[in-house]
């Protein structure tokens, strides 16, 4: 595998945590920003201090091609703080011409003057979580912006893209959500069609454990679609996004032609990536790693790989293990449009042809409805009822690896 070329840097601070959330985040309250003084601040300041300690004492590696500012609510921090973090990455890896360089805004936590702040410091991608139009939703999600917050922030955006200040941006929403229709996702996919943004991520609710959404489940406050109805919503997004010009390249992922996120494409391809900051994922080499999910975990993390010898250069990558795991490459081949060379793989391997076989009878009926391709090496699920079965296929596929993948 060759080094990463893309890394990915957690802000995990937020104003409150919403009512699905389960990622790693620091509440920091309504009031906090990172001007000095100000609610949060002290905090903002020395994680930042942590991260950038964190970079500096990585490994060295070659120019990057994609980063990606994510969180958590990255439009926390001050541009000149976003500034410094890119100078920091600058001076580990370098930066490529034409990198992409994304950040993620939330509506009502930023404006047009430190929108404009961003980009004049190197940001070129934005991706705003608005997540729904519906001021009812948004409270039940228990988001701290609502409609009339996201249409300026759409303005700004669509202003910036127009006169060449920024490169693309996206718009997130999310569908499947408790008591939806198939009417009123209508109306928030017409809604994001006319703001036009040229990338949406449409992103399926999932109630994650000891999240708020968890509880009011577990007392059976929460209606979510039923299976069919969820098919359905899945299949006017990609109808409706597919009509107005977006192309699916991703389960989740609609772009109109020449904005699919390069960032993205790493994480679904395979190759490595750097991951800092706290909570992080990083694969540098295929070996997946975690950072700590509290601050003082994460802070105790950085202070031991400070004190630990040399950092090496990515020359002295591992030559074994330097493949993502098998679940991994799978999953991420089988929500991507160009699907998985899954022929490949089993050379790869070693895996006997009847290996192959063996698997397409498995998934005979999958195949005989229509919902899964084999093109010479490649496996493709076929849109969007297709990818709306990816779990189960790649479970169907995993149990096939027990029987012909052991050694
Ligand atoms: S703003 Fe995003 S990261 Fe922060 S709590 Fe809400 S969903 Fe989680």
């Amino acid at each position: 595998m060759r080094p990463p070329r893309s890394a990915y840097l957690h802000i995990p601070f937020c104003h409150r945590r919403c009512f699905y959330c389960d990622f790693a985040v620091v509440p920091l309250g309504d009031r906090a920003s990172a001007e000095p003084g100000a609610p949060g601040s002290a905090s903002i300041a020395a994680y930042l201090e942590q991260l950038q300690s964190e970079i500096r004492s990585s490994p060295a590696g070659p120019p990057l091609s994609t980063v990606y500012l994510g969180g958590g609510t990255p439009s926390l921090l001050s541009p000149d703080q976003v500034g410094n973090l890119l100078q920091t990455l600058q001076d580990r890896f370098g930066l490529a011409p034409g990198a992409e360089v994304s950040l993620e805004l939330d509506p009502a936590s930023f404006d047009q003057e430190r929108l404009r702040g961003y980009l004049r410091r190197g940001v070129n991608r934005i991706s705003l979580g608005g997540q729904s139009f519906d001021d009812a939703v948004l409270a039940q999600l228990g988001r701290r912006h609502r409609r009339a917050d996201l249409e300026q922030a759409i303005g700004w955006l669509q202003r910036e893209h127009r006169h060449g200040g920024l490169s693309s941006w996206s718009l997130d929403l999310i569908q499947g959500l408790p008591g939806q229709t198939l009417e009123q996702w209508q109306q928030q996919l017409d809604a994001a069609i006319a703001a036009r943004p040229p990338h949406l991520s449409i992103y399926d609710l999932i109630v994650e454990p000891g999240t708020v959404f968890e509880r009011q489940q577990q007392r059976g406050l929460l209606d979510l679609p039923e299976a069919d109805l969820a098919a359905d919503l899945m299949e006017q997004t990609a109808a409706r996004l597919g009509a107005a010009g977006y192309g699916q390249y991703e389960i989740s992922n609609h772009a109109l032609p020449g904005h699919a996120s390069r960032h993205n494409r790493v994480y679904w391809s395979g190759a490595g990536w750097w991951g800092f900051g706290m909570g992080a994922t990083s694969a540098p080499w295929g070996e997946r790693r975690a950072r700590p999910r509290t601050r003082e975990g994460y802070a105790e993390a950085v202070r031991e790989q400070q004190h630990s010898a040399q950092p090496p250069s990515a020359a002295d990558a591992p030559e074994a293990g330097n493949d993502l795991p098998l679940d991994d490459l799978l999953l991420v081949g089988l929500r991507r449009r160009e699907g998985v060379s899954l022929g490949a793989l089993a050379r790869q391997r070693g895996l006997a042809p009847a290996a192959l076989e063996a698997l397409a009878d498995r998934l005979a009926d999958v195949r005989a409805r229509g919902l899964l391709m084999i093109e010479g090496d490649r496996w493709r699920l076929e849109t969007p009822a297709g990818l709306a079965i990816s779990n189960a296929v790649l479970r169907e596929m995993l149990a096939w690896w027990e029987v012909w993948g052991a050694p």
